[in-house]
C-alpha cells in the first residue's frame, strides 16, 4: 500500500486469485490505452518469494487525468503525489503513476513530487526487494535496482546511499527490520550502519506507526529476531522511550508461533527488565510509546500480575493456584514460563493437570442471594463472605450447599459480630 494512503478505509480480498485477477483487469485497461504499466513493490517481491499475494499496487506512466479517463469513478487520494485509488470487483487498488520524490522536510514524507518513468520510480522506493516490478503480460520481472539477486542473496539493502535514505523518511529503519526478520534476511552492512547512525531520531514518525510496525513485527512468530534487530541497531531506544539494552530477548524468542501482541510485548517488558523493576511502570510507558490500545494495554497488564504471581507458585494454596490457572490470560503468562524456564513450566503444568480433576473454576456453591435467603445482611461483607466460601470450595473443604451455607454462617458472625444471621 502505497504510504500516503495509510488512513484510507480499504476494500481488500483475501483471495489471492481474486486479488490477481483484478489487478490483471486493471493494468490491461491501462495498456491498452497505451500506457506502460507494471505491477510493483511487495506483491512482486512476494510472488518471487513463493507467497500469494493479496494487495497489489499498480505503477503506470500514465497520469491522474489519464487514469480518470479510464476509470472515471477513481478517487483521488494526493492526486498531487499521483496515486489514485481504482476500485476492480470489489476490491481497491492503489495505481500511481511513476514518480520520484521531491525533498523530504518532516523526515516522512516528500514535500512534491515529479512524474518520471519506472526506472527512477524504482529508485523512490525503500529497498532493492520492494523496487521490482512486473510485467504480467510479456511475464517478465523489470529489474533497475538489483532486486532480484538480493531476494537470492536474502538481502535487505537499501536503494541509493541509505545514509540519505534513512535521514529523508525514518520510517524506513523500522521497515527494514520487519523486513529482515519476518522473511529472515540479513541487513546489509552499510545498510545496517546507516540505520544504527539515524536511529536516535526516528522523528516524524508517529507513535501509531511505530506501535503498527512492533505489532506486525511482534505478531509474526520471527519475532525474536525483530526485538533482537530492534535492540542491536539501538531502535529499541525511541520506539520504547528507554535507554538501549542489549540483553538477548530470549523470551520473545522462544514464545509459540502464534503468541499474540500483548504476550509478545509482555516477554520483552520481562527480557529487557530485572525482577526488581515495576514493570506496570513500564508497561504504562510502552502503552504511550506504542499507542497500545485499551484491550492491548489491558492483557499486558493482567499477563504481567499474573507472571509475578506464578514466580512464586510453589507458596500459593490450592485455592489461589486455581484462581491463578483459570484467569482469563494464564496461557499467555503460561507461554512465557515456558519460554524462560522450562522445568517449572512443567512443574506447574502436572500441577495443573491434579487441580483439575476437583475443578479450576466450578459455578459457586452459594450465591449472594442465598446469603441474603438466610438473614445475612446485603451489605458489602457478603462480598468478602462469598470470597472465603469460594476459596474453601476449591481447596476442596466443602462440596454441598449445606455445607457451603453452614461456612457462611461462620464467616458472618466472625465478621459481622452481632449483625450477623
Ligand atoms: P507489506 O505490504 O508487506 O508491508 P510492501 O513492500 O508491499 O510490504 P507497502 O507499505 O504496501 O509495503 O508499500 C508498497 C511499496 O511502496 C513497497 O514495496 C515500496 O516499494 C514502496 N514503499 C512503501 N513505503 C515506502 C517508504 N517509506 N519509502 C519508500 N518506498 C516505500
Ligand atoms: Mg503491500
Amino acid at each position: 500500500m502505497d504510504p500516503f494512503l495509510r488512513k484510507e478505509k480499504r476494500l481488500t480480498s483475501s483471495c489471492p486469485i481474486e486479488a490477481r485477477k483484478g489487478a490483471l483487469e486493471v493494468l490491461l485497461a491501462l495498456c491498452d490505452a497505451g500506457h506502460t504499466t507494471y505491477f510493483a513493490g511487495g506483491c512482486v517481491r512476494d510472488r518471487l518469494l513463493s507467497a500469494a499475494p493479496t494487495e497489489y499496487d499498480i505503477a503506470t506512466a500514465a497520469k491522474p487525468e489519464e487514469i480518470r479517463k479510464i476509470f472515471p469513478k477513481a478517487k483521488s487520494v494526493g492526486e498531487a503525489f499521483g496515486v489514485m485509488l481504482v476500485r476492480q470487483n470489489n476490491i481497491i487498488y492503489d495505481v500511481a503513476t511513476f514518480r520520484t520524490d521531491g525533498e523530504y522536510k518532516d523526515h516522512r514524507h516528500p514535500t512534491n513530487v515529479t512524474f518520471t518513468d519506472a526506472e527512477h520510480d524504482a529508485q523512490r522506493r525503500d529497498f532493492t526487494i520492494n523496487g521490482l516490478f512486473e510485467d504480467p503480460v510479456d511475464e517478465k520481472v523489470i529489474d533497475f535496482v538489483g532486486g532480484q539477486d538480493d531476494l537470492d542473496a536474502r538481502i535487505i539493502r537499501a536503494i541509493g546511499d541509505p545514509h540519505q535514505r534513512f535521514a529523508d523518511d525514518h520510517l524506513r529503519m523500522l521497515r527494514a527490520v520487519r523486513f529482515a526478520a519476518n522473511f529472515s534476511f540479513s541487513i546489509e552492512a552499510e545498510t545496517a550502519d546507516a540505520i544504527r547512525k539515524h536511529a536516535p531520531h526516528l522523528s516524524g514518525v508517529s507513535k501509531e506507526r511505530i506501535g503498527g510496525e512492533l505489532r506486525r513485527m511482534f505478531t509474526h512468530q520471527n519475532r525474536g529476531v525483530a526485538a533482537w534487530e530492534l535492540q542491536y541497531l539501538g531502535l529499541d531506544v525511541q520506539i520504547l522511550g528507554e535507554k538501549s539494552i542489549l540483553t538477548a530477548p530470549t523470551r520473545v524468542g522462544r514464545l509459540p508461533a502464534t503468541a499474540d501482541f500483548p504476550t509478545a510485548l509482555a516477554a520483552w517488558i520481562i527480557d529487557r527488565h530485572t525482577s526488581e523493576a515495576d514493570l506496570q511502570t513500564i508497561a504504562r510507558q510502552w502503552r504511550d510509546h506504542l499507542l497500545l490500545s485499551n484491550r492491548e494495554y489491558t492483557a499486558l497488564q493482567e499477563i504481567l500480575t499474573l507472571h509475578t504471581t506464578l514466580s512464586a507458585w510453589e507458596t500459593l494454596g490450592i485455592a489461589k493456584k486455581k484462581r491463578l490457572a483459570s484467569a482469563d490470560r494464564f496461557p499467555s503468562t503460561l507461554a512465557i514460563l515456558q519460554a524462560e524456564d522450562r522445568p517449572m513450566f512443567v512443574f506447574v503444568k502436572q500441577a495443573i493437570a491434579k487441580l483439575l480433576k476437583t475443578g479450576l473454576a466450578p459455578n459457586p456453591l452459594v450465591t449472594g442471594d442465598d446469603l441474603i435467603a438466610i438473614g445475612i445482611p446485603s451489605t458489602p461483607a457478603i462480598g468478602t463472605i462469598l470470597e472465603g466460601v469460594y476459596d474453601a470450595q476449591l481447596e476442596g473443604g466443602i462440596s454441598t450447599k449445606e455445607e457451603a451455607l453452614a461456612l457462611s454462617r461462620l464467616i458472618a458472625s466472625d465478621i459481622l459480630g452481632d449483625k450477623g444471621p
